[in-house]
């Protein structure tokens, strides 16, 4: 596999080539920015209201959520210890314990930051 640089956005051309931190194109000679690598870009999780989350933060639900395979759901207002932020199934970017229910994914948006 060699390490092939996006084509032109604009023409499409195969012959780009970097000039610093820009791609340039020869045919058209477009510049522009590569895309973010995702898998180094620092992600940022937030809560309902907008706080940063971090690993370790203890958290609020803040609205009541039905759990699957369980006829109980979790309150508002229940305390998680201990979040750990992951790229969980779907939205789920919050994996944590939750007292009652055991190991389960969360969604950032339905907590809030204590
Ligand atoms: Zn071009």
């Amino acid at each position: 596999m060699d390490d092939a640089l996006a084509p032109c956005p604009e023409c499409g051309s195969a012959y780009t080539y970097e000039s610093g931190a820009l791609l340039v194109c020869p045919e058209c000679a477009h510049e522009w920015e590569p895309a973010a690598d995702t898998a180094s870009a620092e992600r940022v999780v937030r809560d309902a209201v907008g706080n940063v989350l971090a690993d370790g933060d203890t958290v609020t639900v803040v609205k009541d959520l039905k759990v699957k395979g369980s006829t109980a759901s979790i309150k508002v207002g229940t305390k998680v210890r201990n979040i750990r932020l992951v790229d969980g199934v779907g939205d789920h970017d919050i994996d944590c314990k939750v007292d009652g229910f055991g190991p389960m994914q969360l969604k950032s948006s339905v907590v809030k930051k204590v």
